[in-house]
């Protein structure tokens, strides 16, 4: 019998040369479940999804009850779902005013595409403005603002007008012009490796984008649901932005993303064209079921209270001659070495000690830690233990 690994190797399109090939049966909680009934600690959460864990049992009962009801109905837009209605009445109740009403899509780069299209409609305006080492998502639009030409150049010709700022300088902030349809930026770099700015910087960027009439467009694809320490990323800086895309953790382990504005804004996708942006599956049907249930848990299990304490945490226990430094905002962190051979070799090595931990896509010189936000004191403790003798037994070997 061929093995599963032969067949992902060559059935499943591959994007890397190096993939982990872990076999993952099952997973729940903060533990995957290997082939081999080895339980791994994840610490990147499938890459900031899983932020109340792996099948929340309210997850999975919401999943169940609307399985029951319907699955896919029609086109996103057209008939009353009551998931749809239910998640959106629920979520603006987080979103400060004007922030009211909610496109849903099926991922992180299609509700960037979609606050693209969005902010040109509106304004008129065709210039795009967006960050260094940002990242935005893989399709065509998303690509165009996402700010690493390595990962660009094989692509292009892409969407003209798109122009780049360094994040957290202000003197760039005169790029943004009249010319200049939306600023796209997330409140932390997070594939930079945790690149974090200041409130000031936040501050004057809002103010520059309303002296132009740009919108100010905010991912929080991955900082979105908790992820560092307040429901939005954005809260930190004391900013409404005019819209937000997300995605990532807000399906509970389900795909779904959304672009979220102003009913005056967002209402410009109704005329011409009628239909501004369509898609068949945004907003699906089970997706907002356990969409709704996992922000249920996120808030009732008051999982953003405690992210700071156990932020604070890692930082207490995290101490290695190897590690150059920790950056970090809630429970997401960059922890810095020297090389990106070091990183490889940590976290190889990591995984010898049941951890899965990740890089970055434009930091290749730091590891990735973003555990569920469900993670616990005594848990922490256990993984910091479990890393440091993964970077002692990497320092032996080196000498
Ligand atoms: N923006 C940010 C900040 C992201 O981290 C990601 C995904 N890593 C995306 C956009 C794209 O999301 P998706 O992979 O769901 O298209």
């Amino acid at each position: 019998m061929l093995s599963q690994k032969y067949l992902f190797l060559n059935y499943l399109a591959q994007t890397s040369p190096s993939p982990l090939l872990l076999e993952i049966k099952k997973a729940k909680g903060l533990y995957l479940y290997s082939e081999q009934r080895k339980k791994y600690i994840d610490l990147i959460s499938g890459i900031g999804v899983s932020n109340i864990g792996h099948r929340h049992p309210k997850v999975i009962k919401a999943i169940k009850q609307q399985l029951k009801k319907h699955l896919h109905l029609m086109v996103y837009g057209e008939l009353i779902q009551s998931p749809q209605v239910a998640l959106a009445k629920k979520l603006i109740t987080y979103l400060p005013e004007p922030l009211s009403s909610i496109y849903f899509v099926n991922s992180g780069s299609e509700a960037v595409e979609g606050a693209l299209k969005l902010a040109k409609r509106y304004t008129g305006k065709t210039q795009l403005v967006s960050c260094t080492n940002a990242y935005h998502g893989s399709t065509h639009g998303a690509l165009s603002v996402t700010g690493n030409e390595n990962l660009k150049r094989a692509f292009r010709p892409l969407l003209p007008e798109t122009y780049t700022i360094d994040f957290g300088n202000r003197e760039h902030l005169n790029r943004i012009t009249s010319s200049t349809a939306a600023l796209i930026i997330e409140p932390v770099q997070a594939e930079a490796g945790v690149r974090l700015t200041n409130t000031p910087y936040f501050q004057a960027l809002r103010k520059k984008c309303n002296e132009v009439n740009a919108l100010l467009i905010i991912d929080e694809i991955q900082t979105g649901f908790g992820r560092t320490g307040a429901f939005w990323g954005f809260e930190h800086y004391s900013i409404i932005p005019d819209i937000v895309v997300c995605a990532k953790a807000m399906g509970g382990g389900m795909p779904l993303g959304a672009f979220i504005s102003s009913r005056k804004i967002m209402s410009s996708l109704t005329h011409n064209p009628t239909l501004g942006h369509i898609t068949t599956f945004g907003g699906h049907p089970v997706s907002c079921a356990a969409s709704l249930a996992a922000l249920d848990v996120l808030i009732k299990e008051k999982l953003i209270e405690h992210v700071v304490e156990k932020e604070n945490c890692f930082h207490d226990l995290l101490k290695h001659p190897l590690i150059k430094s920790i950056r970090s905002k809630g429970l997401l962190f960059a922890i810095e070495f020297d090389s990106a051979e070091l990183v490889k070799k940590i976290i190889e090595r990591g995984l010898y000690y049941n951890l899965l931990t990740d890089w970055f896509l434009f930091c290749d010189y730091a590891i990735r830690l973003a555990p569920p936000l469900t993670i616990t004191l005594k848990e922490i403790s256990i993984v910091c233990k479990k890393l440091i003798q993964t970077m002692d037994d990497v320092l032996n070997e080196m000498k």
